[in-house]
């Protein structure tokens, strides 16, 4: 029930593992991260605590300079490895992680499957993402505005953040009723369901709101509205005594 996400210039791995931590105390029960790894997108995920996923990386590649990671409450399919997240795009070219429910997958998914795509999960987050590529594909459009044209067909809450690999230091995230703030550090931004994850990094954060997407990037914090107007981000000091 966390989602936590780093892109700078400092190793994403251990940021976001911390991150996920800070945010155990949320329940869930499982736990993924995704890495962008330059020419990849290399992606772990575990039923189970934060510290079996650890386990389970131990001796992999883990370097990366962003990253998303997830704690999962299951609400569409078992706990288990592969309803964890993050989930990958048939493509394989994003990655992408879920906080919420998206009540109309169901319609979204038939329509999806009779367009002859498998799913390799049962839950409402990879419906949404193969939703997503499917527009891209089909409108030869970008990432962002993709995600546009999908969120206005969708029912439901969610938090979303994505990475892709043509865009090595970019997370896009986009949110309606749960929770997302973004920590703004030096050449680097923070993004969590709340502050802790940021909390030894930075005391600047921007919370944002229901429909509004953020383009993050280590040196750039671009807000818009679903509508893709610009919206200038609200700074605000955490007051931590
Ligand atoms: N509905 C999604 C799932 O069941 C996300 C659950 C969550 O908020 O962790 O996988």
């Amino acid at each position: 029930c966390g989602i936590v996400g780093y892109t700078g210039n400092k190793e994403a791995y251990p940021i976001v593992i911390k991150g996920l931590k800070r945010l155990e105390y949320r329940g869930y029960d499982s736990a993924g991260i995704a890495l962008h790894q330059g020419d990849s997108l290399q992606v772990y995920k575990k039923a189970g605590k934060v510290a079996m996923l650890e386990e389970s990386v131990l001796g992999e590649n883990l370097h990366a300079f962003t990253a998303i990671g997830h704690t999962r409450w299951a609400t569409h399919g078992e706990p288990s490895d592969k309803n964890a997240h993050p989930h990958i795009s048939p493509s394989g070219d994003i990655a992408m992680i879920h906080n919420g429910i998206i009540e109309n997958y169901d319609a979204i998914k038939r329509d999806l499957i009779a367009k002859g795509y498998l799913f390799k999960s049962d839950t409402d987050t990879e419906v949404l993402l193969y939703f997503i590529e499917d527009i891209k594909i089909h409108n030869q459009c970008s990432l962002e505005e993709a995600i546009r044209i999908a969120l206005k067909r969708v029912v439901g809450a969610y938090v979303i953040l994505l990475i892709e690999k043509s865009a090595p230091d970019t997370i896009i995230a986009a949110r309606k009723g749960s929770p997302l703030v973004i920590g703004i550090g030096k050449g680097a931004h923070y993004l969590g369901s709340d502050a802790s994850p940021m909390l030894a990094y930075t005391k600047e954060v921007v919370y944002i709101n229901d429909y509004e997407l953020a383009i993050v990037r280590p040196d750039e914090l671009i807000l818009k509205n679903f509508g893709n107007e610009r919206i200038t981000p609200f700074v605000q000091q955490l007051d931590l005594d």
